[in-house]
């Protein structure tokens, strides 16, 4: 299938696109890698009249450090990311997530803030977004709103961002000397979506982990510090909270299971890497 006529507009400045937002709202779809969106434009799964590419502005590719956070402007890619020495040193969890996120090919493309604007429950940059608890830039020409990521993601690949209101930026929280991580996934084969993937985050005192491919979003659990003989009982009660679903690629008895056993694998590697 092809997608059904549209007029496209490259913006130049992130005032034009959040300008063209605020004039047409519900009727534009923002592109910014294009990575999901050309498929479901392809599907007819979205049908926009207004194409804005906001992938040639370049006041939005930036990856800046502010206090405590990273900031990845909405136009920096998943490669760039990936390519960036503070990522790994500074948001190891992202580092160790992005080799998940796709392929090569589609990651020079695909943007940071695309992924999280997609909200794919199976998707590993939400995930970690949601696992540190970072939050999302928006703006309109009423101003600047900062969302925190799990009001962000609101359901299936559903956003509270309004329609006039373009995501300028991702911000991810720097890791504290103390905190350890770890990022893990099952695929049918790498660079497929999920079928679960954990993100787990210790720090001494708190254990944290988030389970995506799950649920609608990802899932994040706080406990205070799992003790070994804590971590199945804790593990088995967030499997069957969220319950997992069938499909097929997998049953959700696999997905329970699998929460189970990767999260006590994660769990117990980064504690006893803290003592
Ligand atoms: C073969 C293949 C394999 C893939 N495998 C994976 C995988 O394993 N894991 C994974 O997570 N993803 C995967 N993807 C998806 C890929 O990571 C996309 O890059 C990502 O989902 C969307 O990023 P994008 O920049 O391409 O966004 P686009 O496709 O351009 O946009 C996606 C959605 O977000 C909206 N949007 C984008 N940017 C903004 C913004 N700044 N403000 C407001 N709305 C915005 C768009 O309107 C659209 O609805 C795969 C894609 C392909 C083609």
């Amino acid at each position: 299938m092809k997608p059904p006529p549209f007029d496209y507009h490259r913006a130049q400045t992130q005032d034009e696109a959040v300008n063209t937002l605020m004039n047409h709202g519900s009727d534009v779809r923002v592109m910014a890698g294009g990575q999901s969106l050309m498929a479901m434009l392809n599907m007819r799964l979205t049908q926009p009249k207004i194409l804005l590419d906001i992938s040639g502005i370049p006041e939005l590719n930036y990856q800046t450090e502010s206090s405590n956070y990273l900031s990845f402007g909405a136009g920096v890619t998943q490669a760039q990311a990936l390519n960036n020495a503070r990522v790994v040193n500074e948001v190891p969890l992202l580092g160790q997530a992005l080799p998940y996120v796709g392929h090569m090919q589609t990651r020079n493309r695909g943007t940071i803030c695309g992924s999280i604007c997609h909200a794919d429950p199976s998707s590993e940059i939400p995930l970690v977004l949601a696992t540190l608890g970072g939050e999302i830039v928006v703006r309109s020409e009423t101003g600047q709103r900062i969302i925190p990521i799990q009001d962000f993601q609101i359901g299936l690949m559903t956003s509270a961002r309004r329609p006039d209101e373009l995501v300028v930026s991702a911000r991810f929280p720097v890791a504290r000397p103390e905190q350890r991580f770890s990022f893990t996934e099952i695929a049918r084969r790498h660079g497929d979506f999920a079928i679960v993937a954990i993100a787990s985050c210790c720090d001494g005192k708190t254990t944290r982990i988030g389970v995506g491919g799950v649920a609608d979003t990802p899932a994040v659990r706080e406990w205070p510090r799992l003790e070994p003989d804590q971590i199945d009982d804790a593990l088995n009660e967030l499997a069957w909270d969220l319950g997992g679903y069938d499909d097929i690629h997998a049953s959700a008895r696999y997905r329970r299971e699998l929460i189970r056993k990767l999260g006590r694998d994660q769990i117990e590697r980064i504690q006893n890497d803290q003592d």
